[in-house]
């Protein structure tokens, strides 16, 4: 992931860590949520839990433990990306392809996201792709498409725009 380039990951994750425990810590009712989830589906950056994979889910895809830990990875470098996406310019980019370049890695990692969850790959059915920092694109209308290939992309998206194809 030559991507990440001037961005140490490690400081990417402890800046993830650091606003995830001042959400827990302010919003009771998120913490509570965490609680209710066993453990082994928790997704932990530097012991903080930042998400948690859905256990009803990984019993009806008869996820295993080693997959359900792959998966747990594959979201971390997905919430590097984003941080790192997060922190960057859309204006000043750290070079020009970096958006579309970013968007690309996310694109793989949903592709392996799906392997491990034991669907078979299929764009249509990817969800990240227009939540990523600075992605313009319309969430609503491109959710309402989920599992079409029909997507809606905005013109000026740094991400997935025409201007950077
Ligand atoms: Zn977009």
């Amino acid at each position: 992931m030559s991507i990440f380039g001037k961005f140490d990951r490690k400081n990417l994750r402890k800046s993830i860590a650091k606003r995830q425990s001042r959400l827990l810590k302010e919003n009771e009712d998120i913490a509570n949520v965490f609680k209710m989830v066993p453990t082994k589906y928790h997704i932990i950056i530097n012991d903080v839990p930042v998400g948690f994979l859905s256990p009803s889910l990984a019993e009806k895809q008869k996820i295993s433990d080693s997959r359900l830990e792959n998966l747990k990875k594959l979201h971390i470098s997905k919430d590097e990306l984003f941080e790192m996406m997060d922190l960057s310019d859309p204006e000043n980019p750290p070079s020009e392809l970096f958006f579309p370049e970013c968007a690309k890695l996310l694109k793989d990692i949903e592709f392996l996201m799906q392997k491990e969850w034991r669907f078979s790959e299929d764009e249509a059915c990817h969800t990240w792709w227009c939540k990523a920092p600075h992605c313009t694109c319309p969430k609503l209308d491109n959710a309402e498409r989920f599992g079409t290939k029909y997507k809606i992309i905005r013109e000026d998206c740094p991400l997935h725009g025409n201007k950077v194809k």
